[in-house]
């Protein structure tokens, strides 16, 4: 096993056996995620609890296990399945310049018929445009909270916002769906509106999610707000300890006003995969989307 500490970051190699993992998330049909851990680094990671379960006592961000993985066997068995890539890190750190690891995985996969969904906040994507181009139903999704660089390098090590917009272009006039996921949306902060201003000509899907404070970083974020945004301290005391959920219903109102306004679809759940009209993403309102689904998990939304 190789160990090294780059760039402060310490990495290692690890070895897996299936790469390949049934995914319990809505949106996948499998989740595979080339590396554990993820160099970016943001602040409100839910993924951040991976850590309990890898033996490292570096912080998050600052560690990365490089997976090694018997190449996939049979990827028909795949056809029609949604993978998702990097539900849990990111294919496209900058590590992955050198690991490639992504990069194998998609040539693993390639002919599989799978619907393959990148999430990222990169640009490296790109590198890989000829082989995504070559695979079918792909899409790639950008994680966009805000058009402010100071907030965004306060919350994240990933490449500035206006590269993530300049990468969603480059795909998206390939000729590839793109996804542009408003998240987490922080109140008060993040300006939906002018992000869907900025991506409408360039996505096919919009995605809003709200900011969910859960586990170890909740006081972290909390106490950001108190110390950068302290106007929004009372708004933050009651939606994250009061429960209060109505800025997110009034900003749900705000969503299907947009929607209508520029005559894009609004929905409260994925339609099957297809292009939108240019100029007309479909707007998907995931509002507290995990608690909100019903019980018999049929991915129908109960009434408010
Ligand atoms: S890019 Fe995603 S997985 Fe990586 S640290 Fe940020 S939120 Fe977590």
């Amino acid at each position: 096993m190789v160990q090294k500490i780059e760039n402060g970051i310490f990495i290692r190699d690890v070895e897996t056996k299936n790469i390949m993992t049934k995914s319990s998330l809505p949106v996948g049909g499998y989740s595979v995620n080339p590396y554990v851990g993820c160099t970016h680094g943001c602040k409100y990671c839910y993924a951040s609890f991976m850590k309990r379960f890898t033996g490292h006592t570096e912080p998050w961000g600052a560690f990365l296990d490089v997976k090694h993985w018997p190449a996939i066997q049979h990827p028909q068995k795949y056809r029609g399945q949604r993978v998702v890539i990097g539900s849990v890190t990111d294919g496209y750190l900058p590590q992955e310049v050198q690991l490639r690891n992504t990069r194998q995985l998609l040539e693993q996969l390639k002919g599989s018929g799978a619907e393959i969904l990148i999430c990222t906040k990169s640009d490296l994507v790109l590198r890989d445009v000829d082989l995504l181009k070559e695979m079918g139903k792909v899409t790639v999704s950008w994680s966009i909270n805000t058009l402010d660089e100071d907030f965004r390098a306060d919350m994240d090590k990933a490449v500035s916002i206006e590269r993530r917009l300049n990468a969603m272009k480059q795909i998206y006039d390939a000729g590839i769906r793109t996804v542009c996921f408003i998240s987490p949306i922080f109140p008060g902060i993040t300006d939906f509106k002018a992000i869907f201003e900025r991506v409408r000509n360039q996505c096919d899907l919009v995605w809003l999610e709200n900011l969910n404070l859960r586990g170890g970083f909740k006081q972290e974020i909390l106490d950001y707000i108190a110390e950068k945004y302290p106007r929004f301290t009372p708004l933050y005391h009651a939606i994250y300890n009061k429960k209060d959920r109505s800025y997110f219903y009034q900003l749900e109102e705000q969503a299907a006003k947009l929607a209508a306004a520029y005559h894009c679809p609004f929905v409260d759940n994925e339609l099957p995969y297809g292009r939108a009209e240019p100029g007309h993403p479909v707007i998907v309102d995931y509002f507290y989307h995990e608690e909100i689904r019903d019980s018999k998990n049929t991915g129908q939304r109960k009434l408010k």
